[in-house]
């Protein structure tokens, strides 16, 4: 690492890059000084309007760009990524928090995600139909969709996008992107990778400026034909209906409250170096993290002293200091989320078996706290707990597990430990989820769906599935004359 240096980021145009209209500008600060670092551009109506018509353009430029020269240009952009890996992981710290090593495996993996969908791109087939009519062919073809509007979230600036990028070009539509006001220099860093492979003018945007003025604007706008969305259920489910009042598609990619069940016969060290390597990667702000920990009651105290264990070895610290496991929370409210959590928990019986607490004044900094005997009314219990606390809660029977896992409205991830086949096939039967990994942390491929059901949301971001929301599907009837 050589300079800690910030860069303040502007809106992407058309290929350029340009201050909002207005000059209004919204403040960047660091998760673990709690310092402002640089600012972003805060886009108005005027530079909606700009990024639009760019868009427009971008669709008709791009769209005529055989696929398989769209896949060497985004391939040629996932290796500039990769090759500035360590500078984008660098700026991700800065202003996200998480620690360097976790920021640069995301980088990877964004570079990761776009190589696989730039291939996949080019095996968007159509099909030939038999005719009823030896005169006639139906053909079944599959054409980009359109101009996209994405929102994204902080908590994975770069992979988050991707997601939604990588398939949007695939398939030949343009893609602009309001990307999360908080963490905006990693996603303009990502977006210059592919200006510098050669995108046409206007097939990627980037803005930024007020969440819901901007989305008001997008999602009805003539010009956008897909909407996709990764955050909270509540501002999802908003989204969801304007974009249904419009009749745009959409794709939400919402909240989770994994269930993560450790079966009577299940490895337990295992379950507790899995589990609690996922729930600590990123504090605990992931959509697929694991929250509420059901542990076979023969196993309990012993997995939850192991987990006491894995928390306490944690090093918590600036996610760019040497060694650091855990950094601080992305902004404020997380911590004032967690102070709310445990007060509740609390009050409501639990015990706090480690953590449980802010880390000094500085910074957002919370301890890696361990929950046991939390009653099921206990929030932590019920709604995206979204940090770093593992809550344990007994049970007797596999059933009882399986009904409590079913029983909130999320379906997002899962996770199980068992050894036991009998298991492993009720589970994946029986769980209301869209991923479930079992015996293993969350590995999140792209060549794999991933995506919810329930309030968790609708779509796919990942495998072949991924395709079809940015494509039209039009039906060919041809008679020879
Ligand atoms: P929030 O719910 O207001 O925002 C979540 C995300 O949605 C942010 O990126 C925000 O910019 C965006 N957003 C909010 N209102 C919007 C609107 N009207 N139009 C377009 N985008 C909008 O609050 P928050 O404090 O940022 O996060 C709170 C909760 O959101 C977390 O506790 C977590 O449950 C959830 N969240 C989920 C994910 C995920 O990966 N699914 C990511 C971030 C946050």
């Amino acid at each position: 690492m050589t300079t800690n240096t910030y860069p303040d980021t502007r809106l992407l145009i058309a290929n350029e890059w340009s201050d909002a209209l207005s000059g209004k500008t919204i403040d960047v600060v660091n998760p673990a000084t709690g310092k402002a670092i640089g600012k972003v551009a805060h886009a108005g109506i005027p530079d909606l309007d700009r990024a639009l018509a760019a868009a427009q353009r971008g669709f008709e430029a791009w769209r005529k760009v055989p696929a398989i020269e769209r896949a060497t240009t985004m391939r040629r952009a996932a290796a500039l990524v990769r090759e500035r890996a360590a500078d984008i992981a660098r700026m991700l710290t800065l202003e996200q928090g998480k620690p360097f090593a976790e920021a640069r495996v995301e980088v990877l993996a964004g570079a990761d995600i776009i190589e696989w969908f730039a291939d996949e791109g080019r095996r968007v087939y159509g099909r030939i139909v038999p005719s009823r009519n030896l005169a006639a062919q139906q053909l079944v073809l599959k054409e980009p969709l359109g101009p996209v509007a994405a929102f994204t979230p902080w908590n994975f600036p770069i992979t988050q996008i991707v997601r939604k990028l990588a398939a949007a070009l695939a398939s030949g539509c343009s893609f602009l992107v309001k990307a999360p006001e908080e963490t905006p220099a990693s996603p303009a860093a990502l977006l210059q990778a592919f200006v510098d492979a050669g995108v046409p003018a206007g097939t990627i945007g980037l803005v930024f400026g007020n969440p819901a003025e901007i989305s008001n604007y997008l999602i009805p706008h003539p010009i956008i034909r897909k909407v996709t969305f990764t955050g909270s259920t509540p501002v999802g489910k908003q989204l969801a209906s304007l974009a249904g009042a419009h009749m745009k598609r959409a794709t939400m990619e919402l909240g989770g409250h994994a269930p993560v069940i450790v079966a009577e016969d299940a490895d337990v060290e295992l379950a507790v170096k899995a589990s609690g390597g996922a729930k600590f990667r990123n504090a605990g702000q992931v959509c697929i993290s694991p929250t509420r920990f059901l542990v076979h009651n023969s196993i309990r105290d012993e997995f939850a002293r192991a987990m006491v264990k894995h928390a306490e070895s944690l090093k918590i610290g600036d996610g760019l200091s040497e060694g650091t496991t855990l950094g601080p929370l992305a902004n404020p409210r997380r911590l004032s989320a967690m102070a709310k959590l445990l007060e509740d928990a609390r009050a409501s019986g639990a015990t706090v078996a480690t953590g449980g607490e802010r880390i000094g004044t500085d910074g957002n900094f919370f301890a890696p706290t361990v929950l046991t005997n939390v009653s099921l009314q206990a929030d932590v219990f019920n709604n995206e707990p979204f940090g770093p606390i593992v809550a344990i809660r007994g049970f007797d029977t596999l059933g009882e597990a399986v009904a409590e896992a079913n029983r909130l409205p999320y379906g997002l991830a899962g996770f199980a430990f068992t050894q036991s086949v009998k298991n492993v096939h009720l589970l994946s039967q029986q769980l209301e989820v869209g991923m479930l990994w079992i015996n293993q942390p969350a590995t999140p491929t792209p060549e794999m769906p991933f995506g919810g059901v329930k309030d968790s949301g609708y779509g796919s971001e990942g495998g072949p599935e991924a395709m079809e929301p940015y494509l039209v599907t039009k039906a060919v009837t041809i008679m020879s004359a």
